[in-house]
C-alpha cells in the first residue's frame, strides 16, 4: 500500500501525507488481549511444565511466599491449582518498572476460554472467552471407501465426520457405506479473532445420499429457553430416537440378555438380565436417553452403578463403573456422560452391564419396538418449514466434484 503512495507522489501535500502514513505504520498498534493492553506490560508467554504449580510459577516471577499463599487461597475456586494441566499455555503480565512485579496471570483453559488472576491489590479471578466469529461453509463429498477418508480428501476437519455420524446414527450405518454414496453440507465454523480455527459450531443442513436415497437433516432450535437444538428431516420428523443404540461409542457386545447363562464369576447357571458391552477401562458411559438419576451407588454385585428413570415406562441401569459422574436427582440428557467403564463388583473384566426396564419388567432392548424422539411441537412446524426452505435451496446449489 505504501508503494502505491510513493509512485503517485508528486507534490508537497502528498509528501506530507506520506510522512503521516509512515508515522502511523511505525507506531506500534495497540494490542489488546484478555482485557489488558499488552503494550503497557512485559509479556511472558510460557506453558505449564511437569512439576509446575501456580504458586511455583508466581514464585519464579518474584512474588513473595506470603503473598502467594494469600493469592492461591483467594482464587482457588476459580483457578483450581489441581486442575492446572501440563502443556497448557499461560501468560504473565509484568509491570515495566525496576521491580518488574507481575500484575496478572492468565491460564488458557482451551482455545476460547481463559482464566485471569489479577494479582494487584485486592486480587481478582474470573474466567472469560476470546471473541469468536462464525463462518458459514458449504461442501460436498463422494464416498470412496469411508466417510472419514472422504472428509479428509476434501481437506475438512475430522470433527465433521464425527458430527455427521452423530446426526445420522439412527438412520445410516456408517460402517456399511457404499462407494458412490455422497453428501452435501452447510455448516458453521468458529474462528477466534477471525483467524484461529476453533472447531465446528454446528452442521446447519445436510443431505446424505445412501444407496441413492436422500437423507436430509436440518438443525432446528426446538427449545429457545434451554437452547435445545435437534435434527429433523425434510418432513419435520426427528432423526433422533428416544434411546441411543448403545451406552458406549466403541464396544464389543460380550454377553446378551438371556434367560439362562453360565455366570463367569459365580460359576452357576442363572438369567442374565442385561447386555454386556466390553470396552477399555475408563471409556465414557452415556445415558441412552433423557431422564433423572434415581440411583448412583455401590453394591458388592453391581459395583459402582447408576440407574436412570426416563419416563413412566422406561428405566435403565449401568453397572461395574470405575467412576460414577452423576448424583441422585440430577437430570441427564441423552448422550450425557454418567460414568466410566470399570470392573467393580462381580465382573471379570472392564465392561458395562446395561439393564433395561419396561413398565417395571427387565427386558431385552434389542427386542423392543422403541419410541422415536419427540416430534416438533405442532405450533413450530410452520416456522420449521420456513427455516429449512432456504437451506434446502442452499444444499441444492452445492455441486459434486465428480472424480476424474
Ligand atoms: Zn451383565
Amino acid at each position: 500500500m505504501l508503494m502505491m503512495v510513493f509512485t503517485a507522489c508528486n507534490n508537497q501535500e502528498e509528501k506530507r501525507e506520506i510522512a503521516d502514513n509512515v508515522k502511523k505504520v511505525e507506531a506500534p498498534p495497540v494490542i489488546e488481549e484478555f482485557g489488558y493492553v499488552l503494550n503497557d506490560y512485559d509479556v511472558v508467554r510460557d506453558t505449564i511444565r511437569s512439576g509446575d504449580s501456580f504458586g511455583l510459577i508466581l514464585g519464579t516471577h518474584g512474588v513473595n511466599p506470603n503473598r502467594i499463599f494469600e493469592i492461591v487461597n483467594k482464587v482457588k475456586d476459580t483457578l483450581n491449582p489441581r486442575r492446572i494441566i501440563v502443556g497448557k499455555p499461560y501468560v504473565i503480565l509484568k509491570e515495566r518498572d525496576s521491580a518488574n512485579t507481575p500484575i496478572a496471570f492468565i491460564y488458557e483453559n482451551d482455545l476460547i476460554n481463559y482464566t485471569v488472576v489479577d494479582l494487584r491489590d485486592s486480587i481478582d479471578a474470573y474466567t472469560s472467552k476470546r471473541p469468536v466469529t462464525v463462518t458459514k461453509k458449504a461442501v460436498s463429498g463422494i464416498i470412496n471407501s469411508s466417510l472419514t477418508e472422504s472428509i479428509q480428501d476434501e481437506g475438512l476437519s475430522p470433527l465433521i465426520a464425527h458430527e455427521m455420524s452423530n446426526i445420522y446414527q439412527w438412520s445410516i450405518d456408517f460402517f456399511r457405506l457404499q462407494k458412490g454414496d455422497r453428501f452435501k453440507l452447510v455448516y458453521n465454523e468458529r474462528y477466534i479473532n477471525d483467524s484461529i480455527y476453533a472447531g465446528i459450531e454446528n452442521i446447519e443442513a445436510a443431505v446424505f445420499y445412501h444407496q441413492d436415497k436422500p437423507y436430509y437433516a436440518f438443525n432446528f432450535m426446538v427449545d429457545s429457553i434451554a437452547g435445545g437444538r435437534d435434527y429433523y428431516d425434510e418432513k419435520a420428523r426427528p432423526l433422533q430416537s428416544f434411546f441411543l443404540k448403545a451406552p458406549l461409542d466403541f464396544f464389543r457386545i460380550s454377553s446378551r440378555f438371556s434367560p439362562n447363562r453360565f455366570h463367569p464369576v459365580q460359576k452357576r447357571w442363572k438369567a442374565h438380565k442385561g447386555t454386556d458391552y466390553a470396552a477399555a477401562h475408563g471409556t465414557p458411559i452415556k445415558s441412552t436417553a433423557n431422564g433423572v438419576v434415581i440411583a448412583s451407588s455401590y453394591t458388592a454385585g453391581n459395583g459402582n452403578y447408576v440407574k436412570i428413570k426416563h419416563n413412566d415406562t422406561y428405566t435403565t441401569q449401568y453397572l461395574h463403573m470405575s467412576q460414577r459422574l452423576v448424583k441422585v436427582g440430577q437430570r441427564v440428557k441423552q448422550g450425557d456422560i454418567i460414568g466410566k467403564v470399570g470392573s467393580t463388583g462381580l465382573a471379570t473384566g472392564p465392561h458395562v452391564c446395561y439393564r433395561f426396564w419396561k413398565n417395571g419388567v427387565q427386558v431385552d432392548p434389542f427386542r423392543q419396538n422403541l419410541p422415536s424422539a419427540e416430534p416438533i411441537e405442532e405450533k413450530y412446524i410452520p416456522s420449521y418449514f420456513a427455516v429449512i426452505e432456504p437451506l434446502k435451496d442452499e444444499l441444492e446449489r452445492i455441486d459434486f466434484k465428480e472424480p476424474i
